[in-house]
């Protein structure tokens, strides 16, 4: 049996980045992760290669201020395409609108990073504290809570008593399953097809969005000046349709579909298919068990912005947490868990909102409202202060900030 402060089901980028936030405030954590541990040996940071990309995410500034605290971001951002240009247009209108750093006065608006990259550098920077455990490829067979704590037992036999649990087990969480927290979810009848691709136009480091009237494509830049991964979301039939179609097919429709925005493309890798869901749990907390990021709500990835919503979950819960552990009060305290519920809800809730209003706007058909949408998008693009408007939130810099993310340094 095993007595610690904190446990975490679940290593993602989440449940790393909690791991780690924790262990720096010198409280004992016990991580539990059902898959792999992620690779040491093969950290392109430290072996020169690249990163594979097989899945990436664009991290806002506001997770790059949090990365950098924790001591990851020189190398993260090594194997990274930091972005300088936006294009986001309509296929068939006039519409567009672009956004520039050099316009912001800053270095870039995003980094594209390996998904994985970001796991192996979390997990490699957790080795140096003896504070935190972690336990990968095992099940859980019990968890229960009591007044005092909470009982993780896992299918090797270890039993762990903790004062508070952390779900940060993703979109299908056992953790909110299991402790009956209510779900709010809807089908947005997309599904994001996501493959690396080969371009014969260099991308410019510019991330480019399309809207189609099936969907969003995204042509997301990797290091390499030629090379772009891609997120095509498509009414379910026509991406079962796109992800049937032979490889050259399949170039020859992307192509089409980016208006050879970057002239003829070859997919250098498999395709994914990740059908997608809105999910937002109602109840965050409940005793000593509380949900971060996906296990509490995930979004279209048409912004880019679920892991970045994810990590400010966790360093906003943190910050709450030392607080409690400065004064010396319970980690589970029912008023502090719920202060963090509150501060995250209304960003996810926000998030939610503007993602249902871009998936609807922008695939409604009537000629009128595709009138509106282009003449929105020209006028937007023309005036300055509502592209900043729009811009600072893509940065992740407006709203309620957790202390360690408004640190630049
Ligand atoms: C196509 C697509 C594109 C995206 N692009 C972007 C983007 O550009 N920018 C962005 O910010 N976000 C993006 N996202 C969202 C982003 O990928 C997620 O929000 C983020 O990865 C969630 O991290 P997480 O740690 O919460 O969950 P996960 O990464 O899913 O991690 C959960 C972990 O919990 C483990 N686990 C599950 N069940 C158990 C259990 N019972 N016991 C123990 N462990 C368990 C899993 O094995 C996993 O390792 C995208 C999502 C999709 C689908």
């Amino acid at each position: 049996m095993q007595n610690t402060d904190i446990t975490i089901v679940g290593g993602g980028s989440a449940g790393l980045t909690m791991a780690l936030l924790l262990a720096r405030q010198q409280l004992r954590v016990v991580l539990v992760e059902k898959g792999a541990a992620p690779s040491l040996t093969a950290v392109p940071a430290q072996t020169g290669a690249a990163p594979e990309y097989q899945r990436v995410s664009a991290l806002n500034m506001a997770s790059r201020n949090l990365l950098q605290q924790l001591g990851i971001w020189p190398q993260l951002l090594a194997g990274a395409a930091a972005y300088t240009d936006m294009q986001v247009w309509e296929a068939d209108s006039f519409g567009r609108i672009g956004f520039s750093a050099a316009e912001q006065q800053l270095e870039a608006l995003g980094y594209i990073c390996d998904n994985e990259h970001i796991r192996q550098l979390l997990y490699s920077q957790l080795q140096q504290y003896s504070n935190v455990q972690c336990y990968f490829d095992v099940a859980i067979s019990q968890l229960k809570q009591g007044e005092r704590e909470v009982m993780l037992q896992l299918d090797n036999n270890e039993l762990i008593l903790s004062q508070l649990l952390v779900g940060a087990d993703g979109v299908n969480s056992f953790v909110r399953q299991h402790m009956q927290l209510p779900l709010t979810h809807w089908d947005y009848q997309h599904t994001a097809i996501v493959a690396k691709i080969r371009c014969t136009e260099a991308h410019q480091l510019t991330a480019r969005q399309v809207f189609l009237t099936s969907g969003p494509l995204a042509l997301l830049p990797l290091p390499e000046p030629d090379l772009c991964s891609i997120v095509w979301s498509a009414e379910t039939a026509e991406a079962s349709r796109l992800m049937a179609l032979d490889d050259n097919a399949f170039n020859q429709a992307l192509c089409a579909a980016s208006q050879a925005v970057l002239g003829p493309v070859k997919l250098v890798s498999e395709r994914q298919a990740f059908g997608l869901t809105m999910r937002y749990a109602s109840s965050w907390q409940r005793g000593r068990v509380v949900l971060v990021a996906d296990a509490a709500h995930s979004i279209h990835p048409l912004a880019g912005q679920g892991m970045n919503l994810g990590l400010m979950d966790v360093a906003a819960l943190a910050q709450l947490i030392g607080e409690q552990h400065m004064a010396g009060d319970d980690l589970a305290a029912t008023p502090m868990l719920r202060r963090y519920e509150r501060w995250r809800k209304a960003e996810a809730q926000s998030m939610i909102v503007a993602m249902e209003a871009f998936k609807r706007g922008f695939t409604a058909k009537p000629a009128l409202l595709k009138l509106l949408r282009g003449a929105g998008l020209v006028a937007a693009d023309k005036l300055p202060w509502l592209k900043q408007q729009l811009m600072a939130h893509a940065l992740g810099l407006k709203g309620d900030l957790p202390e360690l993310v408004k640190k630049t340094g």
